[in-house]
């Protein structure tokens, strides 16, 4: 049979966009002298942070360079899931028992914040909490997968595993050696949510600010900071630095320890009913154990949005779309004949230990490196970042160190090349049971567009 071709007649732009309302226009509203916290950057963090500063009562203005949303808080592929890339075990070996669990702990309370916040306000956000399932490339990974349910039941998360004879109960595909089936989480639209966000935030009374990049932040003999933005200068008591992927020379010590990697989806038509329910017959969100992972649901109007890490080169949404289909059609050839309507991409952050980070670096308080579990932890971390402003308590994810990428690097990734290469050899090597990178570390979790 000839294999599938793409269309062509996609929409170069991400479905979300497509299908938010427009956000209005905040530029070039004036900008306040001097502020307790300004905040770089206008996406779930920089939001999240200033809608719990103005509810805390500080003087707080976010600055964004382009428009609200504008990075990867609009374009994601929606799968909001606690815990991190590495599993309890992990965890445990990386920072001990007691640490790792409370990092755990975080994880869980940013998945309690931002489905509270949805259901409590009604945002209408396409909210499934209908959970994940993570998906086994290789034999070695299925074979993991029993002790990671044990050592995330001790973290009282009930996870299940499926064998490869009952994984069409939970998915139309036999293309997995079984899989790791996990309740709490679920899927999203991620633009309606960040708008909901940001009405949130402005109906507390935070300032928003468009068009107004940050070029450099100075700190003053007194402790305090000027903000230069290309509107003018501000003065403030504290920074907050929440760019993450987008992170430039404004903040020059963050973009030392990120990594931007791009991230691609494409989204079909919607599925007639009865494929959409054998495709996701539980409405899940999907991520596979791959180093090049792909990671996909079935949105509220039964389209298949799949994803995936396709290059670690330059690239353009039509290669990423056309790399996207193929892996699509090999996971699901029952979309084969049904059309792509839209192509996109955006950029992650990813850091050195695969961590979140939060805490201050000359100063500076930054929130960033979510390595794809920002849709949770980054209204998370933005929200404890305020409370720690605040003179609240300190996140246990702060109590990590930041690690500093290790290779002459200045925020052009100019190794992602031979790591793309190396993570390709680990895939190849691993469904052939010669398996190195899961192996070296058997808890990887899912990092859906990192
Ligand atoms: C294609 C894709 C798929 C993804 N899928 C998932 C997923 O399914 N699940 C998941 O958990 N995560 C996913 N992620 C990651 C997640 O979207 C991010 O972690 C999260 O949106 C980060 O939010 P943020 O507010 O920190 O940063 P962003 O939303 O990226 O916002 C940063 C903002 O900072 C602005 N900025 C940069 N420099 C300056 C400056 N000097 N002055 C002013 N503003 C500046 C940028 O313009 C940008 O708008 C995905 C990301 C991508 C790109």
């Amino acid at each position: 049979m000839a294999t599938p071709r793409l269309n062509r007649d996609y929409e170069r732009r991400p479905y979300w966009h497509a299908t938010m309302s427009p956000l209005h226009d905040r530029s070039g509203r004036q900008l306040p002298d001097s502020v307790d916290v300004a905040i770089v950057g206008g996406g779930y963090t920089g939001v999240a942070a200033a809608r719990k500063l103005a509810i805390q009562g500080a003087k707080a203005v976010l600055l964004e360079a382009r428009t609200l949303g504008w990075g990867a808080s609009t374009r994601n592929g929606g799968i909001a899931h606690p815990g991190f890339k590495w599993g309890p075990r992990s965890l445990e070996k990386k920072y001990g028992p007691e640490l790792a669990r409370q990092l755990y702990a975080e994880s869980m309370e940013a998945l309690e914040l931002v489905f509270g916040l949805i259901r409590d306000n009604g945002i209408d956000a396409e909210l499934r909490p209908n959970g994940w399932l993570e998906l086994a490339w290789a034999p070695s990974h299925f074979e993991d997968f029993e002790a990671e349910a044990r050592a995330l039941g001790a973290f009282r998360t009930q996870a299940r595993v499926v064998p490869k004879d009952q994984l069409r109960a939970e998915i139309g595909t036999d293309a997995y050696h079984g899989g790791l089936a996990l309740d709490p989480g679920g899927v999203l639209h991620p633009a309606k949510w960040f708008a909901g966000l940001v009405g949130l935030a402005e109906r507390a009374g935070a300032d928003l600010h468009e068009a107004t990049p940050a070029l450099a932040i100075r700190r003053q003999r007194d402790g305090r900071f000027v903000v230069e933005t290309s509107r003018g200068a501000i003065l403030a008591k504290d920074v907050l630095v929440a760019t993450n992927g987008y992170t430039d020379g404004a903040a020059p010590n963050v973009r030392r320890r990120i990594v931007p990697i791009g991230s691609y989806i494409i989204a079909t038509e919607p599925l007639p009913e009865d494929l959409a329910h054998e495709l996701s017959p539980t409405g899940r969100a999907y991520f596979d154990t791959k180093n090049f992972l792909s990671y996909w649901h079935v949105s509220a109007d039964r389209r298949m949005v799949f994803g995936g890490r396709v290059s670690f080169l330059p690239t353009t949404t039509d290669r990423t779309a056309r790399l996207l289909f193929r892996r699509m059609l090999e996971v699901h050839p029952q979309i084969a004949g049904y059309r792509v309507e839209y192509s996109w991409g955006g950029k992650v952050a990813m850091t050195f230990d695969r961590m979140p980070h939060i805490g201050r670096l000359g100063g500076v308080m930054h929130a960033v490196g979510y390595s794809g579990t920002g849709v949770l932890m980054s209204t998370y971390l933005g929200t404890r970042a305020a409370e720690w402003l605040g003179g609240g308590e300190a996140p246990a994810l702060s109590r990590t160190r930041f690690p500093i990428v290790p290779a002459p690097y200045e925020g052009r990734p100019w190794f992602l090349p031979v790591v793309g290469e190396w993570f390709r050899l680990q895939d190849r090597l691993a469904v052939r049971g010669i398996d190195q990178g899961r192996a070296a570390d058997p808890e990887q979790g899912p990092d859906p567009g990192a």
